[in-house]
């Protein structure tokens, strides 16, 4: 088992890393929890796999009817440490023995200090910074939009084609895509204006600069930058599709936004702590965000989100109009130092690039067969291959509803996503082994290959 430090072995060795079908997926245990699911949890929570899990660890998330799957969602990007990381354990059982919530606007306590000395010293940049903590990534985003208008005093956001920011009111409406998630929710927040992406794989490899002037010419032209508090991007968008914008592209929206005025907020919930290969995804061009907005990969597994930035932009906020009761739970605080700690001293920055060489490798020997695959893309432990009709670019989301689904009935767990749902989005914790990685890529490899 290569690239397996002290405290991933022990998590792996907690729970098999080995993918066992003991009875069809889904068994008898998890189909009459699916039926007591649907009598007692609202419809609209839908879910990936209809499989109940009662373990996870490693590479592998343990079902009620002890089928071992293999992990390539991570919970959405969430448990890049793995799902039961020793330190993060440990931590949070001293912390709940301690005390489980005292709210921090009453009684503070350090832990949310830590988190926030943690955040400032890790994110972009080597400015003054301050840090404030909510619980979801939606609440983030929201906070970054509130802190910039208090910041500029204006009012506009503007957010890109593709974009995936949440599904608050405000976050909804940032974004892009209608089914499922925004759509017969409306009406959404006001002010909020969208710009073109670079999206080399369908703009026919536009330059990234030349892309930012098309996306800056409408903003603009239609926003007008007098009126604009922030630009809110996802340096590699996430539901939207994992679409990397071309070279150029970033900085040039934030050489223009500090032209402007106006506040550059990176939204790393999904790209964050080590997932792509770098601890930040806007750290591979040296992009420094005003604001930086973070959550699921933070703290293994618990609830929790931050806004990070310039500590003048930051404090433009009055005290008291920012925070939340839950916000900064000394559990999940005393999670994010534990998950920290384990990316720092298991080098998971590194292990997310070795993910990524072997499994671009591996995709990239069936695209080389298989004129159905698209594009294939992303960086460190986030890939994804994008389907089409073979030899055309047409998307095609029946394929990759197939291919998920097929995966799934073999003990793999694989996520979809993209604008038209025909990505197959690959996101394992970087807590997996070569020899897992390996079993799942065969699994889909074979997948394809039976399927016409
Ligand atoms: C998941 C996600 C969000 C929303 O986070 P929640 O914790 O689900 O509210 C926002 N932005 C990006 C880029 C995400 O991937």
């Amino acid at each position: 088992m290569t690239a397996s430090p002290a405290s991933l072995a022990l998590q792996q060795s907690a729970v098999p890393q080995e993918r066992l079908l003991s009875t069809a997926i889904p068994g008898p245990e998890s189909r009459r929890l699916m039926a007591r699911k649907s009598a007692a949890v609202a419809a609209g929570v839908g879910t990936t796999m209809p499989v109940f899990a009662v373990r996870a660890g490693g590479g592998i998330v343990v079902d009620v009817d002890g089928n071992r799957l293999i992990d390539l969602g991570s919970g959405i990007a969430v448990t890049s440490v793995g799902a039961s990381a020793p330190r993060v354990v440990e931590a949070v059982q001293e912390q709940v023995a301690a005390f489980t919530h005292t709210c921090f606007m009453v009684t503070p306590y350090e832990g949310y200090v830590g988190v926030a000395e943690t955040l400032n010293r890790l994110t972009p940049g080597d400015h003054d910074k301050r840090t404030a903590l909510f619980n979801s990534g939606a609440e983030a985003v929201e906070n970054a939009v509130k802190i910039s208008r208090s910041h500029t005093g204006r009012q506009a956001i503007v957010v890109f084609d593709h974009a995936y920011h949440g599904r608050t009111n405000l976050t909804m409406a940032m974004t892009a895509k209608d089914m499922p998630y925004k759509h017969g929710f409306g009406p959404f927040a006001g002010e909020v204006y969208r710009a073109p992406l670079s999206y080399p794989y369908r703009d026919g490899s536009t330059a990234g600069v030349t892309a930012a002037a098309r996306a800056i010419d409408v903003i603009e032209k239609e926003v007008g930058a007098a009126n604009l508090a922030c630009i809110v991007i996802e340096p590699i968008q996430g539901e939207g599709g994992f679409i990397e914008p071309a070279t150029g592209f970033l900085p040039a929206l934030v050489a223009w936004c500090r032209a402007n005025g106006v506040v550059f907020v990176a939204d790393e919930v999904q790209t964050g702590f080590a997932r792509t290969g770098d601890w930040f995804a806007c750290d591979r061009e040296g992009v420094v965000p005003d604001l930086i907005v973070t959550a699921k990969g933070i703290a293994g597994g618990l609830p929790l989100s931050a806004v990070t930035g310039r500590a003048e932009i930051m404090d433009a906020a009055h005290a008291g109009g920012l925070g939340g009761t839950y916000g900064g739970n000394p559990l999940a605080c005393a999670a994010a130092l534990a998950a920290i700690e384990t990316i720092e001293a298991e080098d998971l920055v590194g292990r997310a690039r070795e993910i990524e060489e072997l499994v671009l490798a591996r995709l990239r020997r069936i695209e080389g067969q298989d004129g159905r695959i698209g594009d294939v893309r992303g960086r460190g432990a986030m890939i994804a291959v994008e389907l089409v009709e073979a030899g055309t670019d047409v998307p095609d989301p029946d394929l990759a509803r197939t291919v998920a689904s097929a995966a799934h009935r073999q003990g793999v767990i694989v996520l979809t996503c993209g604008t038209y749902g025909n990505v197959l989005r690959f996101l394992p914790p970087l807590s997996i082994s070569d020899e897992l990685l390996h079993d799942a890529f065969d699994v889909l490899a074979a997948t394809l290959e039976v399927i016409e």
